[in-house]
């Protein structure tokens, strides 16, 4: 999962009505260009992967990816949610590298016929020996096996809440979600669209030393000091179900579920969000009027659902522009585009839209970072009223409408108009309107 949320830099004065994502203890000037490492083919595998981890970390880059093919294998890196590639190398080569890794991961280096998992702590060199938690699998394919590995930097883990990208309006509803003693919190979202780093940000806030908080992840990305942290263990069987009514004998105050994705997991955590526990927890659903339909899909009663759902919150990742080389343009061609939004324009915001262009900073991409686009729901009046009725996802979305939510297409429509992201990228990750009608509709 690629949910690290990257540094932005700050942006010019007269564009930063919405807090945009904010730098996570990196410097806030644009990043510096680093080459991808050249000639690594010929180095031992030790100092070769050493150099892919540090040119992948320094991007930053969430994945990397080592790809079999026919006469050579390629290596690949996914860095603000985009898969670029780094080089190729020999299949040879490929293969002893992947044999290190495997070892470092205590996985089986002779079975390439199956699929593997793994996890390895990488240190990084220098004086503060960073550690990075690297999540390793294996899969076989047509030309051979195919490595990927997931990079969660433990130095970049202090989320907050004012940083993911919302506006005020949103981030004080979510805080005054949370500040409830009992009840659900939903995050939902795509795989990769900053849902961990929102319920890491919301844990972050809550965690004042005042309250017993107890996680259950898959897998436990971030240590959070003062938080229990519990991962599931499918091979041993231990699932989300098992492991939440464990917790619940601890007496948490705060549960942090990495996915409700099961009935009973489903039931345990409704029935422990109206029993005095603040529930936080992700869901599949695309956007956050489809949230309580996700839930009584799963078997929870409309009704237990209405009476303990405070707030959803549904996302998505966009790229952020770089601020050294992006280009204004007149939006003259586009007169209608942010009438949508205007009551909700700073003065002076709306007449220009920025492209991206590319420079030695941004490494020729344009974009130099990224932000939540956010749709925040929070529960009450009416669309309480839908949810208990069991109303459909349509309805849901009216009445949180009504009560003054920013639709997707809205928030997204306001980061364009501030400078801070691109048309391109606002259609990149955000839904169709018309697949967001089918889906409310189904
Ligand atoms: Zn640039």
């Amino acid at each position: 999962m690629s949910d690290t949320v990257a540094a932005t830099p700050e942006l010019e004065k007269d564009s930063t009505t919405i807090p945009v994502a904010a730098a996570t203890g990196s410097s806030p000037s644009a990043p510096a260009a680093v080459p991808p490492p050249a000639n690594i083919a010929k180095l031992r595998p030790e100092d070769a992967v050493g150099k892919l981890m540090e040119y992948a970390l320094q991007l930053p880059a969430s994945d990397l990816f080592i790809t079999a093919g026919e006469t050579e294998c390629q290596v690949l890196v996914r860095s603000l949610g985009v898969l670029r590639s780094v080089t190729s190398i020999p299949t040879e080569v490929a293969k002893k590298w992947i044999a290190h890794l495997k070892v470092a991961a205590t996985m089986d280096v002779g079975e390439r016929r199956r699929p593997l998992d793994g996890r390895w702590v990488y240190h990084r060199p220098g004086p503060e020996k960073t550690a990075v938690d690297v999540r390793l699998s294996t899969i076989p394919t047509l030309h051979g096996e195919d490595l990927s590995m997931r990079l969660l930097d433990l130095s970049t883990a202090q989320y907050s809440l004012s940083g993911m990208g919302m506006t005020s309006a949103q981030n004080d509803e979510l805080i005054t979600a949370a500040a409830n003693p009992g009840g659900l919190i939903l995050v939902t979202g795509p795989t990769g669209s900053g849902k961990t780093a929102t319920l890491y940000g919301l844990l972050r806030h809550l965690n004042d030393g005042m309250k017993k908080i107890n996680t259950i992840e898959d897998p436990i990305e971030y240590s959070v000091p003062g938080i229990r942290q519990s991962q599931v263990n499918p091979l041993i069987k231990l699932n989300f179900s098992i492991l939440l009514r464990a917790v619940l004998r601890q007496a948490p105050d705060v549960i942090m579920i990495g996915e409700i994705r099961d009935e009973e997991t489903a039931m345990t955590a409704v029935a422990a969000a109206n029993t005095g526990h603040l529930v936080l927890a992700t869901i599949h659903a695309g956007a956050a009027a489809l949230a309580p339909q996700a839930l009584t899909g799963l078997g929870v009663t409309p009704q237990a659902l209405a009476y303990c759902l405070r707030c959803v919150v549904s996302q998505r990742l966009a790229r952020t522009l770089c601020p050294a080389c992006k280009r204004a343009f007149p939006v003259d061609d586009m007169p209608s585009l942010f009438d949508d939004v205007a009551k909700y324009l700073a003065p002076g915001e709306g007449k220009a839209l920025y492209a991206p262009v590319g420079c030695e900073a941004c490494g020729h991409t344009g974009y130099a970072g990224r932000t939540g686009i956010f749709e925040i729901m929070p529960v009450r009046g009416a669309i309480r009223h839908a949810i208990v009725s069991g109303a459909p996802p349509r309805q849901v979305r009216e009445a949180a409408t009504e009560a003054g939510m920013l639709q997707f297409r809205q928030a997204a429509l306001l980061k364009v108009a501030a400078g801070i992201t691109s048309t391109e990228e606002l259609f990149r990750v955000l839904p169709a309107e018309n697949l967001v009608s089918d889906m409310l509709d189904g």
